[in-house]
């Protein structure tokens, strides 16, 4: 099939856990596939939470995954005849990751991204917003707030930890609304633990 205009572009799934990315991203990959599309999928290695080599989500669906540690190596391993690709916790890869996917959409590609727009103390987590930026297509899913159930957009981290990457999931973090979010909360806890 040939269009009428040149292919290429980059999509990003962006929001707190819990919203729905994975399954997004692994939606919009199955539908390629079933469109007989060219698709590779990408993670970072950082991300050892469940099998190492499956994008999953916390509905448990997957998707077999290239396993990588940084941009330049995801970018090695990309087929020239690779049609669309698919990187999952995108956050956890360098900023070098933006150049990638732009070069990568300039040579015909279609990127598509998933990862969290904000860490855990709601601070944009880059190199999401630069990606956003750079995008054709920006998708914003919400989860349900875990204190009220209105639409959450933050990450709530509910362990006494304070670097800005602590892999986890339903025992490290819920999913909060603007208002029932509470940014100094880790802080608290930890000051808590060592008083
Ligand atoms: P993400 O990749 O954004 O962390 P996933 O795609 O892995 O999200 O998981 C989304 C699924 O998580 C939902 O379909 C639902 O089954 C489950 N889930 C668990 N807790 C919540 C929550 N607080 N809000 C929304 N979905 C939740
Ligand atoms: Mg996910
Ligand atoms: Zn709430």
């Amino acid at each position: 099939m040939s269009y009428p205009f040149r292919t290429g572009f980059i999509e990003v799934i962006c929001g707190p856990m819990f919203s729905g990315k994975s399954e997004e991203l692994i939606r919009r990959l199955r539908r390629a596939r079933i469109a007989r599309q060219r698709v590779q999928v990408f993670k970072s290695s950082l991300d050892d939470r469940y099998d190492l080599d499956q994008i999953v989500s916390h509905s448990d669906q997957t998707l077999q995954a290239v396993v990588v540690k940084t941009a330049a190596a995801l970018a090695e391993r990309v087929e020239d005849r690779t049609e669309v690709v698919g990187i999952d916790e995108v956050q956890f890869f360098d900023a070098a990751i933006v150049d990638t996917c732009e070069r990568l959409a300039n040579l015909g590609k279609r990127v598509i991204v998933a990862g969290l727009d904000l860490d855990y103390r709601g601070v944009p987590f880059e190199p999401v917003p630069q990606l956003m930026a750079v995008a054709e297509y920006v998708t914003k899913t919400l989860a349900v707030c875990a204190r009220c159930g209105a639409p959450a957009s933050r990450s709530q981290r509910i362990v006494p930890r304070e670097e800005r990457i602590v892999v986890g999931a339903g025992d490290a973090y819920e999913a909060r609304c603007r208002h029932c979010f509470e940014p100094e909360l880790t802080s608290q806890l930890t000051l808590k633990l060592q008083g």
